[in-house]
């Protein structure tokens, strides 16, 4: 903690000069170019990983990057906060992109191949149920990358079930099929450093080096 709050000061001081008019114009409005969904863990650190500054990410986080699927009315089956966050990005913020971002390491695909409960956390082991349906795939499908970790393994089929989640949302699935909404798949490996986006052609997550990112913006501009 003592390190959060040297680190107010240390914003206020070194970079506050060079965001105050960026924060001044932002102060009533923000205008995000996507939903950003990713996961709680500390390494996963998306302004960082895409270059993004304040108001260009709109950024919903949880435990293994979930997203509860909607009854046919569009109501969370799970908690709210997901659907909210999925509510005022696509109908106020209007963002036209949304990331589901999986990673290498989660603690939370661990959890879900865990054998045994951890003893104390029923909300978490409820949960991880949303992840579920990415264990049954693993198990019955397989991986889409086999040379990965298990845990590894599940997280990017993780990845495409919460995208299918967001699919069961009937403002998502309109705004798709209006081409006026694209969701995209990504994951990050911690320890290369690569952010990879899942490519349907050939059912695999590829690096986003600059010939993969020219492929993917082009097809956005399509
Ligand atoms: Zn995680």
């Amino acid at each position: 903690m003592r390190k959060l709050i040297s680190g107010i000061v240390e914003f206020r001081e070194l970079q506050l000069p060079k965001y105050a008019e960026r924060f001044r114009g932002l102060a009533l409005t923000q205008s995000p170019d996507a939903l950003f969904v990713t996961c709680s863990d500390s390494r996963v650190v998306p302004d960082l990983l895409v270059s993004t500054h304040p108001g260009e990410l709109f950024t919903m986080r949880n435990v293994g990057n979930l997203v509860p699927p909607a009854t046919a009315e569009g109501i969370s089956v799970g908690d709210v906060s997901e659907a909210s966050a999925i509510e005022y990005a696509v109908l106020v913020l209007k963002v036209a992109n949304i990331v589901v971002c999986g990673h290498s390491e989660c603690g939370a695909m661990k959890a879900v191949l865990a054998t045994e409960a951890r003893p104390g956390a029923p909300n978490l082991q409820k949960w991880l149920h949303h992840a579920s349906t990415a264990a049954f795939r693993l198990e019955h499908e397989g991986a889409l990358d086999a040379s990965l970790k298990p845990h590894d393994q599940l997280s990017q089929l993780n990845v495409l079930v919460q995208l299918g989640h967001l699919m069961s949302y009937p403002i998502v699935r309109t705004q798709v099929a209006a081409g006026a909404l694209h969701l995209s798949g990504w994951w990050f490996d911690i320890a290369t450093g690569d952010m990879y986006s899942y490519e349907p052609t050939s059912r695999l997550f590829e690096v986003i080096d600059r010939q993969v990112a020219e492929r993917l913006i082009a097809r956005l501009e399509a």
